[in-house]
């Protein structure tokens, strides 16, 4: 891996996402191409190491073969108003929509309307889910889904309703919609308790946390559950490793959350991966940065970040 030719980039969101206005991350290069390091700014330098390991296979090896030409992903609705979440739905030409519900400090009459608005956009064959981020208690949640279902018209899946992995299991079986875990899986220990505990019917796999595309395969495949690829909100470099990802999974039932692009203002390549008809080509290798693109972050976020390269390097 060739650490001198580390480019840091500083991206901002188009809208409010995990708390951050900025996305940022390190793009490294080697014998295979190249790949992204881009953790969240919360998570210590050990939960880094996969994300680095996940870089690192894609510049020094390259993917698995893929299996499948072309990815179907879903467009993602934030928390913003009714009307806003019609556009984004309309203009995304997917047909599965995922919409952000119970975050902090807003009401679940809001999150109906939002719905029910997905619903009016993507007509009666589309598909919706909504994605909790671990906000609820076990009744709140038994209460909410069942609200949100109503308004929605069917949801798909109701992605991380709660924290743990019993509480998981518990609303699992007080209400009818498919429970997927992403959280859970992500940052558990164990990512194949939440099967055992009976606790999801989706698994949401993401590649830079499971620490790449091999990994994270094996992952997919002992947890025994369809799996929904998502990402972590990368640049077009970033993404491509989880398109290998879903691109080699024997079987992909759902839509993936892999059409996030959008979601920030720039991109560090020119042949960015943008979704088309709502779904996602797939690459042989990532696109490769282009200075041009503008996005380089200024000294002092170059300098935080080449230090936590160094530090989670060190780890390995
Ligand atoms: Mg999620």
């Amino acid at each position: 891996m060739e650490l001198d030719s580390a480019f840091v980039y500083s991206i901002p969101m188009r809208t409010r996402f995990r708390g951050i206005t900025e996305r940022e991350g390190v793009l490294l290069s080697g014998p295979a191409g190249w790949g992204e390091f881009c953790p969240f700014l919360d998570y210590s330098d050990a939960e880094c190491a996969p994300w680095l390991a996940c870089a690192v296979e894609a510049v020094a090896e390259g993917w698995p073969a893929p299996v499948r030409d072309r990815i179907p992903v879903n467009c993602t609705v934030p928390v913003v108003s009714p009307e806003r979440a019609h556009e984004i739905v309309a203009a995304s030409g997917c047909a599965t929509a995922k919409v952000k519900v119970a975050d902090p400090g807003s009401r679940l009459s809001d999150d109906l309307e939002r719905v029910a608005a997905v619903r009016d956009a993507l007509g009666p064959s589309g598909a919706i889910r909504v994605d909790a981020n671990a906000a609820w208690e076990v009744g709140e949640a038994v209460a909410a889904i069942r609200e949100l279902e109503r308004a929605a018209g069917g949801l798909e899946y109701v992605e991380q309703p709660c924290r743990t992995i019993e509480e998981l299991a518990a609303v699992r079986r007080r209400v009818d919609v498919r429970i997927a875990a992403d959280e859970s899986i992500r940052r558990a220990d164990d990512p194949l308790r939440v099967a055992v505990a009976g606790a999801a019917d989706v698994a949401v796999i993401k590649v830079a946390p499971l620490g790449g595309v091999r990994r994270a395969l094996q992952v997919a495949e002992a947890s025994g559950l369809p799996c929904v690829i998502s990402s972590a909100v990368e640049t077009s470099v970033g993404l491509a490793a989880g398109i290998a990802l879903a691109a080699a999974l024997p079987e992909l039932d759902f839509a993936c959350g892999l059409g996030t692009l959008p979601l920030l203002t720039g991109d560090v390549a020119t042949d960015s991966l943008r979704p088309v008809d709502g779904h996602l080509p797939v690459p042989p290798v990532a696109p490769v940065p282009d200075l041009r693109a503008g996005v380089a972050a200024d000294a002092a976020t170059t300098a935080r970040w080449l230090d936590r390269l160094a530090r989670v390097a060190a780890l390995g």
